[in-house]
Parts: C-alpha cells; sequence; structure tokens
C-alpha cells in the first residue's frame, strides 16, 4: 500500500500552499523517511471549512451508520498492522513489539467508540410543574480539533477520533511534527473505508500557525488536545476568545507505592511495564518509587535485576526493548535529571550512560534505577520521560501518600499491596486520575483515562469519552389538560 505524505482537506489530498515541506526523521539514526507539507493557517482554515461542510450531513447519519464505519476503521487498521507499526518504529524509535500493541491498543477506541455510539441517549426528567415535561437531547458539539503528540502517534488520534465521529462531530487533526505519517495513513484508510469527505481532515506543519488558525475560528468548537502542560495552558488562553469547549491530556509524573505487605516480584515485574515502554517517554509512566523502608532493599534488588537484562538498540531489531529517545532535546532533559540527582546525593544502582549502537545517532541511553530520590529534585518535581526510575524510602502509609501527592501533576499513579483494605484507602487518598491497584498498565479503551491538576481536564476512553464530544440541550413542553 502506498504511504501517503500529503495532507488530507475535504477529501483532497493536497500539498502547502506555498508548496513548502518539512522532512520527518527516523530518531535512530536521523535518516529522512519522508516529506510532508508544511502549512499553515490558510491551509487551517480550509479544513475547518471542509469540516463545516461536512457536518450537516454526518450529524444527520444514524449513529448505526458512523458507528459501523468508525469500528470498520479500526478493523482497517488492524489488517495493516504491519505497516502501521512500521510508520510508528520509524517515525517515533519505540520497539516494533510495542508498535504493534499501540495499533491495537488504538484499534480499541475506534471499536468501543464505534459500538458506544449508538447507545448514547437522552434523559426523561420530572418537572416540578404538573404542566411541563422535560427532556434532554444529546447533540454533537460540532467541529472539533484534535491536536497530538508523537510519542503515541495512532492511539493519542483514536482516543480522540473514535468518539468524535461516532458522536457525530468532524474533525481537523494535526498530528506532532515529529511523527505525521501515522496519522496520515489513518486517514488513507479512514477514506478507504468510506467515511466521506471533510469528516476527517489531517494537516500538517507549523504548529503555532496551525493552533492559532483553530483557536481563532469560531466554528471550531472543541478542542482536544494531548501534549504537554505548557501548550495546553496556550491553547486554553487562545480558546478563550472563542470559548471553545476543551479536553486537555497533559503531562504526568507518576508515583508508585510499594507496601511492606506488597508480592514484590509483580511489583518489580509491574513497575517494569509502566517505566520503561517508549524508553519511559509515556504520559502514565513511573518517575518516583516509594518504596516502605523494610521492602526497599529487596525491591530495588529486583528492579536493577530487571534493567540489566534490557536490550537497548533500533526499535526495528527483533528483541529490542528500548529504543532511542525521540531528540537531543529529550536526551538533553535526562542527563540533566540524571546529573542534579547525583549532585544532591541519589545513588545510580544501574545504567544512565549512553549506549553507542552502531549506524545510529548517539540517542540511546542505558535504563537506569537510582536511590536517594528526595523532593528537592528534579526528578521529584518533572517529567523526566527518559529510561530512568527513581527510588525512595517510607515509614507509613500516611507518609506515603503525602509524599506521592506532593506534585503538581495529577494523571497516572501506582499502588502495591496485598491488603484490600489499603488499597480503597491509598486509591481514595490519592490526588491522581488513574490508579493501578497492583497494575502498572491500567489503560484501556474501556476506562475514562485522564487528569487532574495540571495534568489536564476531560476523559478518553469508556462511556465518559463520549460526553466530551456532545452537548446537552433541554426542551421543556408545556402540555395543556384538554384534548
Ligand atoms: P507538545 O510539545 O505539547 O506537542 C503536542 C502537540 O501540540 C504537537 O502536535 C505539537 O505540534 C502541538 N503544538 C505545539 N505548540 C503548539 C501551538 N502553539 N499551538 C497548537 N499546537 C501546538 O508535546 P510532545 O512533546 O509532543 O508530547 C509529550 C508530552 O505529551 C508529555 O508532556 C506527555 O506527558 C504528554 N502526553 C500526555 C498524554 C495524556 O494522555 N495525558 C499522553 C501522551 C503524552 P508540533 O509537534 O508540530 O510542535
Amino acid at each position: 500500500m502506498t504511504i501517503r505524505t500529503d495532507n488530507l482537506i475535504g477529501g483532497g489530498w493536497v500539498r502547502s500552499d506555498s508548496g513548502r515541506e518539512f522532512d520527518v526523521l527516523d530518531p535512530a539514526t536521523d535518516e529522512v523517511i519522508a516529506s510532508v507539507p508544511l502549512c499553515g493557517r490558510s491551509e487551517a482554515g480550509r479544513a475547518v471549512d471542509a469540516a463545516a461542510s461536512a457536518l450537516p450531513s454526518w450529524r444527520a447519519t444514524t449513529p448505526a451508520d458512523r458507528g459501523a464505519l468508525v469500528a470498520a476503521l479500526g478493523r482497517a487498521m488492524l489488517e495493516d498492522i504491519e505497516t502501521l507499526a512500521g510508520l510508528i518504529t520509524g517515525e517515533c524509535g519505540k520497539p516494533l513489539t510495542e508498535a504493534r500493541g499501540e495499533v491495537g491498543y488504538a484499534a480499541g477506541f475506534l471499536e468501543w467508540a464505534g459500538a458506544e455510539g449508538p447507545r448514547v441517549m437522552g434523559e426523561v426528567i420530572l418537572a416540578s410543574a404538573s404542566d411541563r415535561r422535560i427532556v434532554t437531547l444529546r447533540q454533537p458539539v460540532g467541529v472539533c480539533a484534535l491536536i497530538t503528540p508523537w510519542n503515541f502517534p495512532a492511539a493519542m488520534i483514536t482516543r480522540k477520533l473514535g468518539p468524535a465521529l461516532a458522536c457525530g462531530c468532524p474533525v481537523v487533526i494535526k498530528p506532532a511534527e515529529l511523527a505525521p505519517l501515522t496519522a496520515l495513513h489513518i486517514a488513507s484508510l479512514a477514506e478507504r473505508v468510506g467515511i466521506p469527505a471533510g469528516v476527517m481532515n489531517v494537516i500538517t506543519g507549523d504548529a503555532a500557525e496551525i493552533g492559532g488558525g483553530l483557536t481563532g475560528d469560531a466554528r471550531v468548537r472543541k478542542i482536544s488536545f494531548t501534549g504537554s502542560t505548557e501548550v495546553g495552558r496556550l491553547l486554553m488562553r487562545e480558546s478563550a476568545a472563542t470559548l471553545k469547549r476543551l479536553s486537555l491530556e497533559l503531562g504526568g509524573h507518576a508515583p508508585a507505592l510499594v507496601f511492606e505487605d506488597a508480592d514484590l516480584d509483580l511489583a518489580a515485574d509491574q513497575i517494569m511495564v509502566s517505566k520503561f515502554r517508549n524508553a519511559g517517554q509515556t504520559c502514565i509512566c513511573i518517575n518516583r518509587v516509594l518504596a516502605h523502608e523494610s521492602v526497599h532493599d529487596a525491591l530495588a534488588e529486583r528492579l536493577v535485576e530487571r534493567v540489566r537484562a534490557l536490550k537497548v538498540g533500533r526499535g526495528s531489531e527483533e528483541g529490542v526493548e528500548i529504543g532511542p529517545l525521540i531528540s537531543d532535546r529529550g536526551v538533553e532533559k535526562v542527563e540533566r535529571h540524571l546529573a542534579d540527582a547525583r549532585a544532591s546525593g541519589a545513588a545510580v544502582l544501574v545504567g544512565g550512560g549512553r549506549v553507542a549502537v552502531p549506524g545510529c545517532a548517539d540517542r540511546f541511553i542505558e535504563a537506569c534505577v537510582l536511590t536517594g530520590l528526595t523532593p528537592g529534585m528534579l526528578m521529584w518535581r518533572e517529567e523526566t520521560f527518559g529510561p530512568v526510575l527513581g527510588l525512595a524510602s517510607f515509614s507509613d502509609e500516611a507518609q506515603a501518600i503525602e509524599m506521592a501527592n506532593d506534585t503538581d501533576y495529577g494523571l497516572a499513579s501506582y499502588l502495591f499491596t496485598r491488603d484490600l483494605s489499603r488499597s480503597w484507602r491509598v486509591s481514595e487518598a490519592l490526588d491522581f486520575g488513574i490508579v493501578g491497584v497492583n497494575d502498572g498498565a491500567p489503560s484501556t479503551p474501556q476506562a475514562p483515562f485522564g487528569g487532574i491538576k495540571q495534568s489536564g481536564f476531560g476523559r478518553e476512553g469508556g462511556h465518559h469519552a463520549m460526553d466530551e464530544y456532545l452537548d446537552v440541550k433541554y426542551v421543556s413542553m408545556r402540555v395543556g389538560d384538554e384534548g
């Protein structure tokens, strides 16, 4: 199948108005994989024109027909899993096995939303006046702009696209500059399964220009954004003038609490799953492990043993578990966090150095475990976004909760215990949108993924995802006594 490198606007595959392009690089080698259009404000405007023109007929399409198309797109992605996985590994560097896993996960959101669309219902509300009847309608919000990051180039799109389309909202997608090819390929599959022209538009290019075009256009009624907290705040400010609805899935900084009664092998396995996926470049990956003082050393030993076994290399190579970081900026941040932790007394138990991979760029970092993490360190405060795990110890449950909540972020958190009462107590006390209890991979299409505090608001997945793309309208009817 041909890989599309042009943009999809109103059913047409187009280049930018200026003819300018930018290169998409393989982060492992810096090799140019493709060049895609460098679009800006005018193309964003045309994409919104296309979506706005598609709105009346898409809104009028039955939920069953819309849901069938959304589900068909999910199936098409699964049928084309090898192409998509190759693109994901090529443009974002993650190991091929993980990329295949991402395609399955991404398709799951389309399957779920396709089935959920026909189940969107209103209510009949009993009115206080006997001559009144009140019904609620749940209607599509209208044209939506979906802005996505590079680290899950398929799933971050489908988590938004599925519910938006299933609810009747045409979309304009702006994928990340570092990883736009997966998005363009999903758009070509959408065209193939029969999603009508204008319902799904994808434009690549200058983030500030496209972003400004989308936030400034009153016809865009909703922005759903996944990315950094900084850009989330900017989009919120820019959206204020036209009062758009917003979903902001922002940065995370997850703690994992390991209690004295935990199954330490299970905890170590699940911490590995959470921390080192995509070389630690995920929003829900664990940054801080807080272990009870009586199990801290035994847990650290288990983590070191597992980390030593991780294979670093090009994502396309069989058996590789840690690929390159996405950029030199990403490498610099990880090394800054490491140097800061070391300078403040942390002890590196394993890893942390660069690994030279033959024929590749200098962007590979050995998975690392360090102990002695303290609140003054950058790793305690900021998302490291790399394969570095820091440990600290606590002496009782209250202290563990206080340490875990000592962050501005509130996306994911984890706890490991065999005590059911403690599972409930601590889950309720953690200030995060997601809690994994003995579970390092809590994200799934059926669950309402999302954060609180500086990790944003809005939910993706589950029936909650549909609310993000629906407005509630109520109709109050006066009913006379006589026939
Ligand atoms: P980012 O720099 O915020 O970029 C995200 C998207 O926003 C990209 O498409 C980017 O475009 C675009 N963007 C940048 N400036 C913009 C502007 N002025 N107007 C409109 N759009 C703009 O984030 P990233 O580095 O790609 O992704 C990593 C971050 O995402 C991390 O903080 C991670 O925790 C977070 N994340 C959160 C979740 C979640 O569900 N909560 C999931 C995954 C990742 P360009 O690429 O073209 O600059």
